[in-house]
């Protein structure tokens, strides 16, 4: 690529990352529980039926780790923050290729014109 297309690429990411919506870091995991509760279905002997799902969001951001469940209303939301999230990483680290890609295809010229 020239370093022209690899501009247009770069300002083309830059209009993608700035419609991206809300956005949040981590995984969303469901988990199923037994209860303390004497006799409960969850403890059945035969065919136990756990509570749950309960769902759980995990991350971790400037290196500290965190978890905490999110409300089964809330879950389809949280799942497109995720992804945007996902996404707004994806986007960034297409643009730092090009950047350096840009880097390497502007210094080429230079170096050739060096040696005339
Ligand atoms: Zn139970």
């Amino acid at each position: 690529m020239t370093p022209t297309q690899i501009q247009q690429r770069i300002k083309q990411l830059q209009r993608r990352l700035a419609r991206l919506g809300p956005m949040h870091p981590g995984s969303l995991g469901e988990q199923y529980n037994v209860c303390g509760t004497p006799g409960c279905r969850c403890k059945a002997p035969q065919a136990p039926h756990k509570h749950g799902p309960y769902y759980q969001l995990s991350y971790c951001w400037r290196g500290k780790s965190s978890s905490r469940f999110v409300r089964p209303e809330r879950v389809a939301a949280m799942r497109e923050k995720v992804a945007n999230y996902k996404r707004f990483r994806e986007l960034v680290n297409e643009w730092v290729d090009l950047a350096l890609e840009l880097e390497r295809a502007e210094r080429v010229p230079a170096r050739t014109s060096d040696g005339d």
